[in-house]
């Protein structure tokens, strides 16, 4: 995977979540402030615009400015988590000019790392980590077992989707969802749906390679 790749990644969130915008807001409207929609799109139409000058560099600089971009543009909670994330993904990869499938791992770890250093959510809590960390063992599995960059990201993004659904029953314990308590059952978390179309879009990156 090479900085272009991450252009084309990036190309596809911010296209995902422009075109689920209305579907994300919804997701946040009974348990939330039916923003995470507008927030995400608000956050990727501002990387987006900053593509002319993020082709040139490497890779753990652009996920770096994805992570400071979307730190001061997305607001909410979700701004300074996937900020962080992304700014941990960078530092994970630093000086690599092309990520093996190790990296792309070790990049997703990362990237879940600045989530939970950040949030402090643990699994079962409903929200992205329930997605996220699903993804990472699946990915993990794949990779001890020799597998391609295509297939662990297939089977990252699949966990992601299992995870996302998972989190339908879930009670909320972090975030703006919490305060509704045992109304917040029966509800899907937006946050964990925006991490899967994320890991979806890397998938669909690495699938075309
Ligand atoms: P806000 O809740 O401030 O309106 P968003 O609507 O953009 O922000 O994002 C809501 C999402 O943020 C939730 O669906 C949940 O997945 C995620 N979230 C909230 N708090 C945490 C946390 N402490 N750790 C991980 N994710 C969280
Ligand atoms: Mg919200």
């Amino acid at each position: 995977m090479t900085n272009q790749d991450i252009i084309r990644w990036l190309d596809r969130i911010a296209d995902e979540l422009r075109a689920n915008t209305h579907y994300l807001t919804q997701l946040d409207s009974p348990i939330g402030d039916a923003d995470h929609g507008t927030n995400m799109n608000r956050g990727f139409s501002a990387v987006h615009a900053k593509f002319p000058t993020m082709t040139a560099m490497d890779i753990a600089t652009q996920l770096q400015t994805v992570g400071t971009t979307l730190v001061s543009t997305v607001g909410g909670a979700s701004g300074p988590l996937y900020g962080t994330a992304f700014l941990r993904a960078g530092s994970a990869v630093a000086s690599k000019q092309e990520l093996t499938a190790s990296d792309i791992v070790a990049m997703l770890e990362a990237f879940l790392g600045g989530i939970t250093a950040r949030g402090k959510a643990q699994v079962g809590e409903k929200t992205m980590v329930d997605a996220l960390t699903p993804a990472l063992h699946a990915a993990r599995q794949e990779l001890d077992q020799g597998a391609s960059i295509a297939d662990i990201t297939a089977k990252a993004a699949a966990a992601a989707e299992e995870g996302m659904k998972a989190t339908i029953p879930m009670l909320a314990i972090k975030g703006r969802a919490s305060y509704l308590a045992e109304r917040s059952i029966g509800h899907q978390d937006p946050g964990a749906t925006s991490s899967w179309i994320m890991l979806r879009c890397l998938a669909e990156v690495c699938a075309d390679q």
